[in-house]
């Protein structure tokens, strides 16, 4: 359906380019057809009034001759001129076809992301909605369901509704981070602070220490968006942290460049599944960590866009049972 609407709108467009391109070349062949004859005629004129021609050629003679070289001359030029439109026409044809699919890849790549991120939302919401819907419905048909039971099924539906709900907020978060922020001096330190203090009673929840090394960085971005940025990262540390380790956040200023390091003592990450947790949706070690840890998939492909609408980027380095290390770079503020 895609490629069908894609390759329609490319056929419309090289026609366009295609009908810029002949009315150019048609006028300016018209415009040098009608010079030429122009000349043509004069020129031949001339040679009938002043010659030379040999003594004792009547003037009629001369007359008809230079009218039947002038119309020879002229079907010439209009042959040529047709075989120049022609050629025109089909390396115009052509290249119109090739800047049509330049001029459109963007729009069918944007389609296509569009596509894929509504396939990955509707695939990742029919999961909870149809485990809700069978536990309902096994429900229903049991004539014996005792108070128990179904107080039992709620709770199970609600965490399936909570479920949801953070998944809907994710997604409205992530088609929310458009890449227009004004980016102004912000004090990556104190950002930092702060997201930690707000963490610091679920980090003691697993008895998980928050050690804060906090160098002043003023770094050129977006407060709310640093902060949602450190957020995830420091969630993600302590949801994915045994209970008794460590948490260690650093802010720091290295050529040019601010950085906000966030070093657990965690569960780490494989090297194969490393390449893809920025990636929506994707769970690392599915057994693991979508059995135990709630989580949708989402926070790391929100947090990496974040960074990069402020001009900067997330990096992580892991190793499994040993911890990891996330670290976020943005530019330093001009004035800082
Ligand atoms: P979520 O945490 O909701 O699953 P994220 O996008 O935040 O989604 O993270 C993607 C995956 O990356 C997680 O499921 C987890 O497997 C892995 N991950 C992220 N942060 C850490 C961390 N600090 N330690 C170990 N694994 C992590």
């Amino acid at each position: 359906m895609r490629t069908k609407l894609f390759d329609a709108a490319y056929l419309r467009l090289t026609a366009w380019y295609v009908a810029i391109i002949m009315a150019i070349s048609l006028l300016f062949s018209l415009w040098l057809y009608n010079q030429a004859r122009h000349e043509l005629q004069f020129g031949f004129d001339r040679i009938v009034q002043v010659g030379p021609f040999e003594a004792g050629t009547a003037r009629g003679t001369v007359r008809a001759f230079a009218d039947d070289r002038l119309d020879d001359s002229q079907r010439r030029l209009i042959v040529n001129l047709v075989s120049f439109n022609l050629v025109v026409l089909a390396v115009g044809a052509l290249a119109s076809y090739g800047l049509a699919r330049r001029t459109m890849k963007p729009i069918e790549e944007a389609v296509e992301a569009q596509h894929r991120f509504t396939a990955d939302a509707s695939h990742e919401l029919r999961t909870p909605l149809a485990a809700m819907r069978a536990e309902i419905e096994v429900g229903l048909r049991d004539k014996k369901l005792s108070k128990e039971d179904a107080v039992t099924l709620l709770q199970s539906n609600l965490e399936e509704v909570v479920r949801l709900a953070g998944l809907a907020d994710g997604l409205l978060a992530l088609t929310q981070t458009d890449n227009n922020s004004i980016l102004v001096p912000v004090s990556l330190e104190d950002v930092a602070g702060k997201v930690a203090k707000r963490l610091q009673p679920l980090a003691e929840t697993k008895k998980i220490v928050i050690k804060c090394q906090l160098e002043p960085v003023a770094v050129q971005g977006e407060e709310l968006a640093l902060d949602k940025i450190i957020g995830i990262l420091l969630d993600n540390a302590i949801k994915y942290s045994p209970a008794g380790t460590e948490i260690t956040l650093r802010t720091y200023q290295k050529d040019g460049h601010g950085y906000f390091e966030v070093k657990d003592q965690g569960i780490g990450i494989k090297a194969t599944e490393l390449p893809h947790i920025f990636d929506r949706f994707y769970r690392a070690d599915t057994s693991r960590s979508k059995t135990q840890v709630p989580g949708n998939g989402l926070g790391l492909s929100i947090a990496q866009k974040l960074a990069e609408n402020l001009g900067g980027k997330i990096e992580a380095k892991s190793s499994p049972s040993k911890g990891s290390t996330f670290t976020l770079r943005v530019d330093v503020s001009p004035k800082g």
